[in-house]
This record gives structure tokens, C-alpha cells and sequence, in this order.
């Protein structure tokens, strides 16, 4: 059976088992979150988060690309959400290639060279770090102040805040 169809087998179960129900679009903790795309971290579970609770914007990585700082434009200005949580992770894919490398790969595939930035790091801590810096100084966010980063332990499972002073 295609992968697709064992999901969709999987919601008329999960359909099926649930009442009817309508949540408000505005998020009830009034945040938003910007992790990494990777499979072993289940979000809603790792952070006791239920539906209708929180916005979830994911990439490669867990950058904050122009796209996440539209996603983020939106939630905070139409959608009510003040606080910002960015969760990367140890192993990440990200820091398995470099930006140079898989531009190259890329274009040599394609003849394309892509005009994205890849976004490959070594350092998760100071990746974290960038990417709060970047929510800090986006002049489209209504709410910069509450933006807080951690790095998650994919196979413990914890999450360790990094400290990032606020600029004077
Ligand atoms: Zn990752």
C-alpha cells in the first residue's frame, strides 16, 4: 500500500473516533513556534501542546527564512500570538552538509543555481542564537520581546534554553 493511503486509512479511524468539534483560529496560548522538520520530534508530545494551543511553522533546519518571518507577520498581526519559541536539535540534517557543498550539488544537478540561501550550520547554539536575532530585528513582527531559543536532545528528549542578552 502507498504511504499515503496507510495515513489516510489512519484518519477515518482517527476521524471516526472523535467527536465534532470547532477550536477558535486564533491560537489559545497566543504563541508560535518555529522548529526544525525533523521526524523525531514530535511537538504537540514533547511540549504538552493540544490542538487549537499554538502556531507550528517548520523548515529544514528551524531558520528563520523570509517565509517563517511572513508565517510570524501573520500570526502575530491577524492571529493574536505574542510569544515566539524556536526549537533546533541536536543530530540535525543541517549540520550534515555545508551551504557551499549542496549549492553546488544543486546546480550541478540542474544547471540552476537555487537563489536561496541553504542555511546549513555547524554550531546549533549559535545557530539558535541567530535565529532569535533575526525575530529580534524583523521590523514586520508586531511582538519581539517575548522570543525565546532552544536546542532539543533528540534522544533524551529535553530541552536546554540558549540565553540571548537583549541589545541595548
Ligand atoms: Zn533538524
Amino acid at each position: 500500500m502507498d504511504v499515503v493511503d496507510e495515513l489516510l486509512a489512519n484518519n477515518l479511524d482517527f476521524a471516526r473516533s472523535l467527536p465534532e468539534r470547532h477550536l477558535d483560529v486564533e491560537p489559545r496560548r497566543r504563541l508560535a513556534i518555529v522548529t526544525c522538520m525533523d521526524s523525531r520530534l514530535d511537538v504537540f508530545a514533547a511540549l504538552g501542546l493540544l490542538d487549537g494551543e499554538a502556531h507550528v511553522l517548520r523548515n529544514a533546519g528551524g531558520v528563520i527564512t523570509d517565509d517563517v518571518i511572513r508565517s510570524l507577520a501573520v500570526s502575530q498581526r491577524r492571529l493574536g500570538t505574542r510569544a515566539v519559541m524556536l526549537i533546533h536539535h541536536t543530530d540535525c540534517g543541517m549540520s550534515k552538509l555545508t551551504d557551499d557543498g549542496f549549492r553546488s550539488e544543486l546546480e550541478q544537478a540542474t544547471g540552476v543555481a537555487p537563489a536561496f540561501a541553504i542555511e546549513s550550520f555547524t554550531d546549533v547554539d549559535a545557530n539558535v542564537r541567530q535565529s532569535v536575532l533575526r525575530v529580534r530585528r524583523s521590523p514586520f513582527l508586531l511582538h519581539r520581546d517575548a522570543v525565546r531559543g532552544f536546542v532539543y536532545d533528540v534522544d533524551s528528549h529535553s530541552l536546554r534554553e540558549i540565553h540571548v542578552p537583549v541589545e541595548a
